[in-house]
């Protein structure tokens, strides 16, 4: 019954709305006339209360007339592990000695600056601003949130902790989060930070070969907002037992933290389970694709700031139009067709026409982005296929009817989407990674074979594509 419940509530809130207010409140317990749920925070608690109070009563009353009313409470957060011993953090820093470039994703070359060097922050944009923002469908939770933390004031209670933004590439997560960082730092009131993931590890290692990591830490912990951008990139068991730390004392202490990644906290396969789920208890927002109003909007917005410094620029309705149209990829693309017009209108002293944008972005335009497939749509989908349950799937049963379907859903989990074995076998019920593989390689042998089989993972491909 809850998750008809759910079912419910998402649909009359929206996929938006209840992704991120709604995904993680859980059933507690049924008593009599009332229902007990709980929420990972306080922020989502009161949110909730104020904002949805009598829908959730409603989908609850729909299912079961006598519910008369909601208990709301939040749950106990999850701790960080006890601090990491220096011993371990030792060896990792040494290790990183050896090859930092694999290990640690920075380029050997860059510049050693210790603890120092990491709170300078990473370069901003000063193009990436609120004002160049355009606000669509896609992006309007996440703007909102994103304004409300960037117009808080030092002292304030913090609404949000952490806001965790995640979309995929070019749809304007650097962005947003620059802007927050510009906007947040205008007062000079409160002190942002602006950081990627790889300039806080690249800090933080840094820091340990200096021996001024207690510094990094003391100074990380001394700013009002912390901003982290491309959070998925965080490597490294001590640099996340650490960034654990850092999350929890700076959200303790009251003070912001936004993230950025191009995936879901429940997606960030390396990172440590402790860290995902602090993750998890603030505001997850996820920015979708660019509908052709925001990406027409994008258009527009970099076409004025072309016009700034190029008065006799511009580009005809038409033209933006043909491009809104066609160039579904991401922001960058729209960003370099734009720079490409203006480029080749400059170099011919030229009207920029639509055969001109033809010609010159036809690489830009790309077939429509295929669609990202999420595994448990692959496991129902399979389940469906062959009447078995999900959680049959996900069970140790062996029996072959299960067997079957469920390396089936595994071998499409792995051609499918681009999850690891380990993760795969992780949502499998926690199967090994040799598990998958097998599975994996055992229904690659079939369809070679077995016609049948062959034309049923075809027909599910097609399925889970559509
Ligand atoms: P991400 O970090 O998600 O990969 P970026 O923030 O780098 O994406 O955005 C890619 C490009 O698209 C940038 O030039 C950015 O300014 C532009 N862009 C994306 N979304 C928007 C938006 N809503 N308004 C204005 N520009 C945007
Ligand atoms: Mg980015």
């Amino acid at each position: 019954r809850w998750s008809r419940v759910k079912g419910r509530l998402r649909s009359t809130v929206g996929e938006d709305v209840y992704t991120s207010w709604f995904a993680r409140m859980d059933l507690e317990a049924v008593q009599d006339e009332s229902v007990h749920l709980s929420v990972p925070t306080r922020f989502l608690k009161s949110w909730i209360q104020a904002h949805y109070a009598e829908r959730v009563l409603s989908c609850w009353q729909a299912e079961k007339p006598e519910v008369h009313r909601i208990d709301l409470s939040v749950r106990s957060a999850m701790r960080c592990a006890p601090p990491a011993k220096e011993a371990p953090v030792a060896v990792e820093a040494r290790r990183s000695d050896t090859k930092p470039a694999a290990d640690m994703r920075m380029p050997a070359a860059s510049p050693v600056g210790a603890g120092h060097d990491a709170l300078g922050g990473s370069p901003l944009d000063p193009r990436l601003t609120f004002a160049s923002f355009v606000i669509g469908r896609a992006n309007t939770l996440a703007h909102a949130a994103a304004r409300q933390v960037a117009d808080g004031r030092r002292g304030d209670p913090v609404m949000f902790n952490p806001l965790y933004i995640h979309a995929g590439v070019g749809l304007g997560k650097t962005h947003l989060l620059q802007a927050v960082t510009w906007a947040g730092n205008a007062g000079g009131e409160r002190k942002v930070l602006y950081l990627t993931a790889e300039k806080f590890m690249y800090g933080f290692v840094a820091a340990l070969k200096s021996q001024t990591a207690l510094a990094f830490k003391e100074a990380l912990r001394g700013i009002d907002v912390l901003v982290i951008d491309d959070l998925q990139f965080l490597q490294g068991k001590s640099t996340q037992a650490e960034f654990c730390h850092t999350l929890n004392a700076l959200i303790d202490a009251g003070r912001q933290v936004v993230i950025a990644a191009d995936r879901p906290p429940s997606d960030l396969e390396s990172l440590d389970d402790r860290v995902r789920s602090r993750l998890a208890g603030g505001l997850v927002v996820e920015m979708g694709a660019l509908g052709e109003d925001l990406r027409l909007g994008i258009l527009k917005s970099r076409v004025a700031a072309a016009r700034a410094h190029h008065a006799s620029f511009d580009v005809p309705e038409p033209v933006l139009d043909y491009l809104a149209r066609s160039i579904t990829h991401n922001g960058r693309d729209l960003e370099g067709a734009i720079n490409r017009l203006l480029a080749h209108s400059k170099l011919n002293s030229q009207p920029v026409t639509l055969d001109m944008a033809e010609r010159e972005v036809r690489d830009l335009v790309r077939p429509q982005e295929p669609k990202r497939i999420k595994i448990e749509d692959i496991q129902r989908v399979v389940a469906r296929q062959y009447n078995v349950s999900r959680s049959d799937l996900l069970s140790s049963r062996r029996t072959a009817n299960v067997v079957r379907p469920r390396q089936v859903a595994m071998y499409l989990a792995k051609t499918l989407t681009l999850r690891s074995l380990p993760e795969i076998g992780r949502r499998f019920g926690g199967r090994d990674h040799t598990t998958v593989l097998h599975a994996v390689r055992k229904i690659e042998a079939l369809v070679g074979k077995d016609t049948a089989l062959n034309d049923e993972v075809e027909t599910l491909k097609r399925q889970l594509q559509e």
